[in-house]
């Protein structure tokens, strides 16, 4: 049995960034570009002003209020074709072009009108430059504006279309089949009856999948028998990664790691030293990652955060592929039995300062109800069987709630 950061080298180790690909701008979010991004202009492309005022002379302030003489307007949108000289203001709009000749904008609110028409008094100085961004200060013509390797957030996508780029290039995401396994499972529209369950860990992995920006393909579901699994396993290997929950502890009819030698799979660990989740199979066959993961839905969602986010991410290109740790104030006694790392559902938040966790009260790794309200895990080293109240531990963000 390998300890969790073992398995997580040797998955990391394993795995790799795909290859790069052309995709529509609304397409890139969650993505990493794989070339750089260069302006295609000067940003702002004219001295441009940041608020609704008068474009003047800073120098013609020095003697407040200051008496100017306005000659005309600027929208934005409209280019000014006059300039301003000494004595003289323009009413500008934010984001409409300076005029020539005016070193600074002053804020509507610090003028005031008089009673002569075309002029205006300006109550407070300005310093030069005051209220405007210099052409080309954000950008110049041709200038990287993200470099290869940006991770294109919400925000990226507003600078990459800012610079004009309708299609951008970026690592492809991959693509991730899913195979349940168990005699006792039924489809979601059943009704389970005598021994039955739902398999609710193809939605689960689904929308983890989906949430961790890559592309989920439900294969359905594998009886415990060694022909179904090999077929829907077989099925699978058309995929960059693939996950199987179930099948893999020391049960009878656990035969999940068998089909995986008989198939020739290489098989790099099949357990790790971490609560909840111990069985956990990780092999490669192809191009394809396998992971063999643990049936119980709060297992398997668990080493997929703990395990195959962390692949994604890498597969994604992101050059970060760890979990957000924080340090936190444990606000209840937690006991560990388990002899393994454990990662306990929780809930953390933020208060006066500084993050607080508390575990939730669980009846173990096939509480799913306890584990839907959580959003974080406690957690509590391999070597430590209690960690006692008002304690500084770690706790383990996850990323739809942070
Ligand atoms: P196994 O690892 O196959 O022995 O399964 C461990 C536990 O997880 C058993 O209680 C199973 O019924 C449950 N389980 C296995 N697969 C699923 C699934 N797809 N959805 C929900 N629960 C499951
Ligand atoms: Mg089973």
């Amino acid at each position: 049995m390998i300890k969790l950061h073992e398995a997580f080298e040797i998955v990391l180790q394993r795995t790799s960034r795909l290859e790069a690909e052309r995709v529509p701008l609304l397409q890139a979010r969650g993505r990493v570009l794989a070339e750089d991004a260069a302006s295609d202009m000067n940003m702002p492309p004219f001295p441009r002003s940041s608020v609704d005022g008068y474009a003047l002379i800073a120098e013609d302030l020095q003697r407040l209020p200051a008496r100017l003489q306005v000659v005309g307007t600027i929208a934005a949108g409209t280019y000014p074709e006059f300039a301003i000289a000494s004595g003289q203001a323009a009413k500008i709009m934010t984001g409409a072009p300076v005029p020539a000749g005016a070193d600074a904008v002053q804020m509507i609110e610090r003028s005031r009108s008089t009673s002569t028409a075309n002029e205006v008094e300006i109550l407070e100085a300005a310093s030069k430059g005051a209220n405007i961004s210099p052409f080309g200060s954000e950008a110049r013509l041709g200038q990287v504006v993200a470099p290869v390797g940006s991770f294109v957030s919400p925000a990226m996508v507003g600078l990459l279309a800012a610079v004009g780029k309708r299609e951008v290039v970026v690592y492809r995401a991959p693509a991730v089949g899913v195979i349940a396994t168990g005699d006792e499972l039924v489809e979601i529209s059943e009704q389970p009856v005598a021994a039955q369950i739902r398999n609710s860990n193809s939605y689960a992995l689904f929308a983890q999948i989906e949430s961790a920006g890559a592309r989920p393909h439900v294969l359905g579901i594998a009886r415990d028998q060694k022909s179904q699994l090999r077929e829907l396993m077989q099925r699978g290997l058309q995929y960059d990664l693939l996950l199987l929950t179930g099948g893999v502890s020391m049960g009878d009819l656990d035969l999940v790691e068998d089909v995986f030698a008989e198939l020739g799979f290489k098989i790099f660990f099949n357990k790790v030293a971490v609560k909840p989740g111990k069985p956990v199979v990780f092999a490669r066959a192809g191009n394809t990652l396998v992971f063999g993961l643990p049936g119980n839905p709060v297992s398997a969602a668990t080493i997929f955060e703990l395990l195959v986010r962390p692949a994604i991410r890498k597969m994604l290109g992101n050059v970060v592929y760890q979990n957000q740790i924080v340090n936190a104030h444990l606000t209840q006694r937690f006991v560990n039995r388990s002899g393994r790392e454990n990662y306990a559902p929780a809930w953390t938040w933020y208060e006066n300062g500084a993050y607080h966790v508390r575990a939730l009260p669980s009846k173990g790794s096939g509480d799913v109800v306890s584990y839907a309200a959580s959003n974080s895990y406690l957690i509590c080293p391999i070597d430590r069987t209690e960690l006692a109240a008002e304690e500084q531990v770690h706790a383990m963000l996850r990323p739809e709630f942070f």
